[in-house]
């Protein structure tokens, strides 16, 4: 049996507008349709993808030649190509931004050895005034009523450096504006005491909290406070707080420090009853964080043995615990665009699906640009929005493409990777057009959720009723 499934959130007529004479009669060929074989390390079958549409088929490994010669598959896929191709193509070029990641201080308690932010600005950086807050988010309210349809709520993420540091300003702009905004937070956890739980939970407003390991020793090496004390208790106590909500998160950056106890890592969070972690990979934009990436092939090898726990897990318990970043990935193989994330796009979704306002108002494709100026595109405060994400700043991060990028260009996974992160290719690989610092371990994941999707296992690592506003627009049992 042969397995081909493409949801689409949305479906477009379009005319095969090809200038050349060929008819389209063969794959890889002409005007054919591209599929190119992967292995994706299964037993029994291979990938066929087509690197520009992010269609894929999954193939027994014995009818790989009938697949590709005149048949059913390519008959189907035919009458479809150019409508994936400009679902697609919107997908990647025609969104709006939605979501903002706003710092409304530049300040930190913590001292993380990979943040992303400059040690002179998280140490004695300054917050934004009240006022200031209340005026940007009006200013951000107009931006969104201008640009998106009513029934888009727009959202407000709070970030890092620690917002809870400016919680006075933070507090009473969550009621002022809370018909014109979805909010979140993510917070090290550190300054969550009850109160604040109980304002943030009546309010529904979504925790993102900050955790590198399920023991002090290990959480300790690269989360801790500026004189080098632990804040491991006072987090898993937040935690243990925020038990049963389910609009709660937890971060998980994965470094030379704990990709082996990554396995540990999940049975820790899955015992807190954490309903959704991202295991991330470091970042590695600062000059801090590269001496502490692991190899590419390690950080696979330990990731797979934690998803294949959590698989466990939800086996013996009917508990699952989602593993986000990696379950991104298989939402974009089975519907490019219902992924929840975007670093795993190209373009990604820096300054197009949303974009960060520093303290002092600047504003920047992504957060991990903050402290990188020559990626300040312009001032919340004076400039017009609009203006700010056409400008030369802002384009550099949002006109880089997997199509310009060697060996992106040729790889048929590209759309599933997105070559991340465009500010890890500029500070660490010398330019734009490189790709970040995880190539092989993209390669890894997209190959891993092939094969379970091959064992008609990946339900298991995805978000309940995940595509709910999907519908089907593919679909092959048998070629
Ligand atoms: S890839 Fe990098 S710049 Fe783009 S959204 Fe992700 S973190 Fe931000
Ligand atoms: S970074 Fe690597 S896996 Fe990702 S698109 Fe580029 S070549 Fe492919």
């Amino acid at each position: 049996m042969n397995l081909s499934s493409y949801k689409s959130t949305s479906m477009k007529n379009t005319e095969n507008q090809f200038a050349a004479s060929s008819r389209g009669l063969y794959f890889n060929t002409g005007n054919g349709s591209t599929l190119q074989p992967v292995d994706i390390g299964h037993r029994d079958y291979m990938g066929l993808v087509d690197p520009d549409t992010a269609f894929w088929a999954l193939v027994r490994k014995e009818h790989l030649g009938k697949t590709l010669s005149d048949g059913p598959l390519l008959r189907k896929y035919r009458r479809k190509a150019a409508a994936f191709a400009r679902e697609m193509h919107s997908f990647r070029f025609e969104l709006k931004p939605s979501a903002v990641y706003f710092n409304p201080t530049e300040r930190c308690n913590l001292n993380c050895s990979y943040c992303y932010l400059p040690q002179t600005m998280r140490r004695s950086g300054g917050h934004m005034a009240k006022a200031e807050l209340d005026t940007a988010l009006a200013r951000l309210r107009d931006f969104f009523k201008r640009t998106l349809p009513d029934a888009v709520k727009p959202q407000i993420i709070f970030h890092g450096a620690e917002p809870m540091l400016n919680r006075q300003a933070l507090f009473p702009a969550l009621d002022q504006f809370k018909d014109d905004f979805r909010f979140g937070i993510q917070t090290n956890g550190t300054l969550l005491d009850d109160e604040a739980i109980e304002f943030l939970t009546a309010r529904n407003t979504a925790i993102g909290l900050s955790l590198d390991a399920d023991v002090e020793s290990i959480a300790s090496r690269t989360r801790k406070t500026w004189g080098g004390n632990s804040v491991f208790d006072k987090v898993i106590q937040t935690i243990g707080k925020l038990k049963g909500y389910p609009n709660c998160s937890v971060i998980c950056t994965v470094t030379r420090e704990n990709v082996r106890r990554l396995v540990q890592i999940v049975e820790f969070f899955h015992g807190l009853e954490i309903p959704a972690c991202m295991l991330n990979p470091i970042r590695c934009t600062q000059k801090g964080a590269r001496p502490i990436k692991p190899d590419d092939h390690e950080q696979s090898r330990h990731f797979f043995k934690a998803l294949d726990r959590t698989y466990e897990l939800y086996q013996e318990t009917g508990r699952k615990l989602v593993v986000a970043n990696f379950a991104n990935i298989l939402v974009a193989i089975l519907a490019p665009q219902a992924r929840r994330l975007m670093c795993d796009i190209s373009p990604c979704g820096g300054g197009r699906c949303f974009f960060a306002v520093s303290a002092k108002g600047e504003l920047f494709p992504c957060s991990e640009f903050i402290g990188l100026s020559e990626f300040n595109g312009g001032n919340l405060f004076k400039d017009k929005v609009e203006d700010v994400l056409q400008s030369a700043a802002f384009r550099k991060v949002t006109e880089r493409k997997v199509e310009d990028i060697d060996p992106c260009r040729r790889c048929a996974v590209r759309h599933f990777c997105g070559s991340p992160c465009p500010a890890e290719a500029h500070e660490m690989n010398g330019g734009m057009h490189r790709t970040g610092a995880f190539c092989e371990h993209y390669e890894d994941q997209v190959r891993y959720a092939f094969r379970l999707i091959a064992d008609n296992r990946h339900e298991a690592f995805l978000w309940n009723n995940w595509d709910a506003d999907t519908k089907t627009s593919f679909e092959m049992f048998s070629l």
